[in-house]
């Protein structure tokens, strides 16, 4: 029997399989650029912010008048400009509003008494104090935000906050995907009052990969259920290939005489097939149909799932033009016993909690491959290396699941 490959020399070689991003770049307004990628840096022609402002509803004036009583010259709201301030005055100021030139210090006005028109400073007052400075957050001519990052709320907000209306992004993927197997019956094709027939499943896993291809932000292009018949998986391989910029398949992959998918993709392109040593998972095909980069997940959802978080989407993200980004790993201390000893890379579906003394880590009751409960009632993976053995009380390193998905 040949060697299982390393969850780590799948990921490599399907990686190094992208060489630059290719993708077209595109124009698109601020609004729609959650969840794209950054074709270009970002360089702002401005200061943020583009003044010496009041970080305090107030009083601006020069510190060393501070210990006199004021007359209050002028008023500033945010959004006007103030006049030079007179020496021995103080300007009514809001938050946010420019500092007038002569001022250097603005008082709270929780600290100033205001009596006949004048104010009459409480408490120390030192030069700078409540003022934020010109270009504190982003300098003229700067980076603001460097190409292959996926924009995040607060991304585009800070594009916003430097004027920028469009932004040049990577064009979104489309990826194509379809679930391989006889016994799978979509629930939108099931009336509501009627049974699910005798021998049939839910298609789950479409359902799955939909989502996690939406947070991706990649465009999804639905090829439905293939039965288990060669010409029919030819077919749908195909036109899901030319649909597509990358074709992900669920099930069919292993070697039995149901399983279709590699033979036909050996027709269409190119196909290795790869025993990972992976729990849950293992079959995993990677190849092309044509020109168009092909996965073949394995079929029990529970497999998908992890396949396509550790394998497939790193994939994804070089493709978009994202820069690398391995996921974040935790310690946790164990909550369980992971039993006898494996041969292959343990993905623990556990929940991480806060404990007295740090992060501690319960599995999920049934870790077969086929229970998609143990995904849903999880919140991270706890990494069990082959030959490695886990008992309660241990150190274990996790994923959070919100960091692969
Ligand atoms: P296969 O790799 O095709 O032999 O499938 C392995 C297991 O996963 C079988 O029990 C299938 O019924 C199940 N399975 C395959 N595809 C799906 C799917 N789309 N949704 C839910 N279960 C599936
Ligand atoms: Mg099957």
């Amino acid at each position: 029997m040949s060697p299982l490959l390393s969850v780590e020399s799948a990921l490599q070689q399907v990686l190094s399989s992208v060489e630059d991003c290719s993708r077209p770049v595109i124009e698109v307004d601020l609004l729609k650029a959650l969840g794209c990628v950054l074709a270009r840096d970002v360089v702002s022609s401005i200061a943020v912010p583009g003044d010496d402002n009041s970080a305090m509803d107030g009083y601006a004036l020069r510190a060393v008048d501070a210990h006199e009583q004021l007359p209050v010259s002028q008023r500033i709201p945010a959004g006007s400009v103030g006049a030079q301030l007179k020496p021995g005055t103080a300007a009514r100021i809001f938050t946010g509003a420019a500092i007038p030139p002569g001022a250097d210090t603005v008082v709270m006005q929780e600290n100033c008494e205001l009596l006949d028109g004048c104010i009459v400073i409480n408490g120390s007052v030192s030069a700078g104090q409540n003022i934020r400075l010109q270009g504190q957050d982003i300098s003229s001519g700067s980076i603001v935000l460097c190409a292959g990052r996926r924009l995040r709320p607060q991304d585009v907000g800070l594009l916003a906050s430097v004027g920028m209306a469009q932004v040049s992004v990577y064009k979104p993927l489309k990826v194509a995907i379809l679930s391989t197997g006889d016994e799978l019956v979509d629930p939108s094709n099931i009336g509501k009052d009627k049974e699910l027939p005798a021998g049939q499943i839910y298609n789950s896993n479409r359902y799955t990969l939909a989502g996690l291809l939406s947070n991706l932000n990649v465009e999804v292009v639905d090829g439905g259920i293939i039965p288990d018949d060669p010409d029919a998986t030819a077919r749908a391989l195909q036109s899901a290939a030319d649909a597509a910029d990358c074709v992900i398949c669920s099930g069919g992959v292993s070697v039995g005489e149901e399983d279709h998918v590699k033979d036909q993709v050996e027709k269409l392109g190119k196909l290795d097939l790869w025993k990972l040593a992976i729990k849950p998972g293992k079959p995993l095909a990677f190849g092309r149909i044509g020109e168009t980069p092909f996965f073949g997940l394995p079929g029990n959802p529970t497999s998908v799932f992890v396949t396509f978080c550790l394998v497939a989407r790193p994939y994804l993200q070089k493709l978009q033009g994202l820069a690398e980004a391995a996921p974040i790993k935790l310690t946790a201390r164990a909550r369980f016993n992971s039993g006898r000893p494996g041969g292959r890379q343990e993905y623990r579906r556990v929940t991480v909690q806060n404990g007295e003394t740090g992060l501690v880590a319960s599995d999920y009751v049934n870790q077969s491959s086929g229970v998609l409960s143990s995904v849903s009632h999880s919140n991270a993976f706890a990494i069990i290396a082959p030959g490695e053995v886990v008992t309660e009380g241990d150190q274990v390193e996790v994923i959070l699941l919100d960091h692969l998905t």
